[in-house]
């Protein structure tokens, strides 16, 4: 499979061809169940012409289906074009089949789908990671040539990492939700999987930008980083050592196996201690599932999707609700309208975004000192299916992803090594706001050494 690059160039003809080579691949591809709703999909997908790109099933195209891998939005229809999108049409780019992911993005493993299961491309035994399976497991197995997904908690980063690829989310604010789903509004962030550093700045640089359609896009300058992408230029890069003394020995020996490269390719490498490391999965879990249950109210069978059959009114909704949002979503509801009932808020929600600001301040203040900091994606490599026994393990192994997305900072995970099963390590690779060109530019030097 070419680079994103590379289909930059080409011609009409030769973007016809690599889509009907594309959807060979696919077809050929299907038991990896990246890709939902197989056929239909890419037979929609001509709807658009243009260098197919490979999009999250929580990202509106208009007139496709737009489920979230939900059983609750089934047979409903996107009015309208998320702003990523618009975006992508607008270089020439185009939505091409819709990925497979955890239900509403709740998950690290894409096992919640309604659609069943992703295979790891790398050994079909482990998980591909989540919630945006479908899309890292695409890219990797060359049955994409780039995708977008979200993150709202880990969800770009590490599936990318689980499936030996490139995962990166940008700053919060920098690329728009319009269009995109909502699972935790002051969290989520839409970014490319791609299969190399240069194609995320390429995809990035496409989607991101100011939108006055979404509140909370940020108006300040927007500067390309693709066509300046400098592997070359030497940073300052802090190792977060508390972070990285809780992973596992193979997760452990990589990050300081991508320390020494950095170092020899001519960077500045110090060790740093987040003090806030220990707040972050009780944070993410309260401020995340407050807002899920808020943002996922709407889905009440009247307006949505699917309906359930009943007598009344209220009958409906609970019907509805009960038969079309699966276990994982469900807890979730339950857990954020807990603490943000009344009697709790204050012990449990205001708690939590105090600990946010906490979180922020000390990225902040360890990013005085560096350009970057370096840790692990996930305390280990990807899961064998069904290893996985109960959701607060889950939650726990999210332990170095969701304090990125409560400071709102950009983050990149990055292949390093694999180990003894042939499963990938990444590492992550994390900026100051609106610090994407450097977080690219020393992705770009890390990819080169390993
Ligand atoms: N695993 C995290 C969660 O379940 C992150 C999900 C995400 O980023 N969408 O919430």
């Amino acid at each position: 499979m070419i680079s994103l690059k590379e289909a930059l160039k080409l011609d009409n003809n030769g973007v016809v061809e690599l889509r009907k080579e594309l959807k060979e691949k696919i077809k050929a591809n299907s038991h990896l169940g990246a890709y939902i709703e197989q056929l239909t999909n890419t037979e929609l997908s001509d709807e658009y012409s243009g260098i197919p790109i490979a999009i999250k099933d929580n990202i509106q195209v208009k007139n496709w289906s737009i489920t979230s891998c939900s059983k609750i939005l089934q047979g409903y229809i996107a009015p309208y074009n998320a702003t990523v999108i618009e975006k992508m049409l607008s270089r020439g780019l185009a939505p091409f089949g819709r990925t497979n992911m955890d239900e509403f993005a709740m998950g690290s493993t894409t096992e919640s789908s309604f659609y069943g299961k992703t295979l790891n491309p790398l050994d079909n035994a482990y998980v591909p990671g989540g919630s945006s399976g479908g899309s890292a497991c695409a890219v990797s197995a060359g049955i994409a040539l780039a995708a977008l997904g979200s993150d709202t908690g880990g969800s770009i980063r590490q599936p990318a990492a689980f499936c030996g690829c490139v995962g990166f989310k940008p700053s919060y604010g920098r690329v728009s939700r319009y269009g995109l789903a909502a699972y935790s509004s002051s969290l989520d962030q839409i970014g490319p999987i791609t299969r190399s550093v240069e194609d995320a700045a390429i995809l990035y640089d496409i989607i991101a930008g100011y939108d006055e359609r979404d509140t909370t896009s940020a108006n300040v300058e927007f500067v390309s980083t693709a066509d300046k992408l400098d592997a070359n230029k030497k940073y300052k890069i802090a190792l977060v050592k508390n972070y990285t003394d809780e992973a596992s020995d193979e997760v452990k020996n990589s990050i300081y196996l991508a320390a020494n490269k950095l170092k020899e390719a001519g960077h500045e490498i110090s060790e740093v201690s987040l003090s806030s490391a220990k707040y972050a999965i009780a944070a993410y879990y309260i401020i995340a599932t407050a807002e899920a249950s808020a943002n996922l109210s709407r889905y009440d069978g009247v307006r949505y999707g699917r309906r359930g059959e009943a007598e009344s009114l209220g009958a409906m909704y609970a019907t509805t609700r009960g038969e079309g949002f699966g276990a994982e979503v469900q807890r979730r509801m339950l857990l954020g309208t807990f603490v943000l009932s009344s009697g709790y808020y204050d012990a449990y929600y205001i708690k939590a975004q105090k600990a946010r600001a906490f979180i922020s301040k000390a990225y902040e203040s360890v990013l005085e000192g560096a350009d970057a900091l370096l840790m692990p994606v996930a305390p280990h490599a990807a899961y064998k299916f069904g290893e996985l026994k109960d959701p607060l393990t889950a939650y726990l192994s999210d332990v170095y992803t969701v304090s990125v997305n409560l400071a709102g900072l950009p983050a990149i995970s990055v292949p390093v090594t694999k180990n003894a099963d042939g499963l990938n390590i990444s590492a992550q690779i994390i900026g100051a706001q609106w610090g994407e060109q450097k977080v690219l530019d020393i992705a770009s030097s890390l990819e080169r050494s390993c």
